[in-house]
């Protein structure tokens, strides 16, 4: 893979089948250093931070529990540890790295949805994601939780 490439993410606008509704879609970039994990009942995210203390502490134990089992091993365990850690979403749903990608403004499940791909609103660019949806959605909310979201 070649960061050369204009669209190595695959960017594209997609639409939901249900309401229409336009919206970006990407792969997630690997150079970020963040992964995001998806709410099961709504299109919320949070970010999770991979220098962060906790989860540096999480992925050497995922590693060290998939005992030289790879890469998928070790990263399956390590999502499935950050999701225990995680408080809920104030939708009730849960933050769960494979959850299915929701419409930012009907938050029907997307038919396209894939573990690894990032929904943003239709405005977005590759260089600037906008992180409000507030076209889609009364009140103006934003698509990341950044604050509290681990369980105390
Ligand atoms: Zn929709
Ligand atoms: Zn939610």
């Amino acid at each position: 893979m070649t960061t050369d490439e204009p669209n190595w993410l695959d960017s594209k606008v997609i639409e939901c089948q249900k309401c229409g509704q336009k919206l970006h879609w990407l792969w997630h970039s690997p150079m970020y250093d963040e992964t995001f994990f998806y709410c099961t009942q709504c299109p919320k995210r949070v970010e999770i931070h991979h220098y962060d203390a906790l989860v540096l502490k999480l992925r050497k134990l995922a590693i060290e529990k998939a005992e030289g089992g790879g890469e998928n091993k070790w990263s399956h365990k390590f999502h499935s540890l950050v999701e225990q850690k995680l408080a809920n979403c104030e939708c009730g749903g849960s933050f769960k790295y494979d959850a299915p990608r929701r419409c930012l403004r009907c938050f029907s499940v997307l038919a396209q949805s894939e573990p690894g791909r990032d929904v943003w609103p239709p405005e977005s660019t590759n260089e600037k994601f906008s992180l409000g949806y507030q076209s889609l959605s009364l009140p103006t909310e934003s698509l990341i939780r950044t604050e509290n979201i681990w369980l105390p």
